[in-house]
């Protein structure tokens, strides 16, 4: 079994009813052992657009990353996440933030994420359910990222622990 974290955010029509959905839909992959608190942030990127909830899970699983994001891309089209265009509105979205402490740069997976170091809305509810973590890179503490890095998170709900 490899340990994982997982990012989802929604700022579109009933955002938590898509997170919870989500999370119901994950369970056929592995097991959530860890949700961070979900909090309200503002759109990054493209900021014309209604403010995102956003929080990280851990997630236990014995898919190898790719079969992973395959996994996630099919939790997020069976919550009911309809195309569009990146960084646009959206349902829901998962993104893997960490896979162990792997290194890919694929055309279709880059692991870790290459902004976890610049979105708030990643960094700190990740920080949050293991602030132990190391990245997998540069071989330093994730925690001295966050001191360099704007919170405008606000907090929004906590679900009971899985
Ligand atoms: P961003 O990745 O900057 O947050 P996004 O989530 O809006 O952008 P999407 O349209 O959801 O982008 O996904 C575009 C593609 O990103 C996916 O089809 C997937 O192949 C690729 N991708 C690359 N690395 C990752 C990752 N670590 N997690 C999820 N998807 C990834
Ligand atoms: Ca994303
Ligand atoms: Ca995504």
């Amino acid at each position: 079994m490899s340990l994982c974290y997982v990012a989802f955010g929604s700022n579109v029509g009933d955002r938590l009813q898509y997170v919870l959905r989500a999370l119901e839909l994950l369970k056929r992959y592995g097991s959530v052992k860890k949700v961070s608190t979900i909090y309200v942030s503002q759109p990054w990127g493209k900021t014309d657009q209604p403010e995102f909830i956003n929080g990280v899970l851990e997630f236990e699983t014995g898919l190898n990353p790719i079969e992973l994001l395959f996994a996630l891309k099919e939790v997020e089209k069976s919550s009911g996440r309809r195309p569009r265009e990146r960084w646009g509105p959206r349902e829901i979205d998962l993104d893997i933030l960490l896979y162990e402490n792997h290194i890919l740069m694929l055309s279709f997976l880059r692991v870790p994420h290459p902004h976890l170091l610049d979105r708030d809305f990643f960094l700190f509810p990740l920080l949050e359910i293991n602030s132990e973590l190391m990245h997998p890179l540069y071989q330093v503490p994730l925690i001295q990222f966050a001191q360099r890095l704007e919170n405008r998170l606000e907090p929004f709900a906590c679900l009971l622990p899985p």
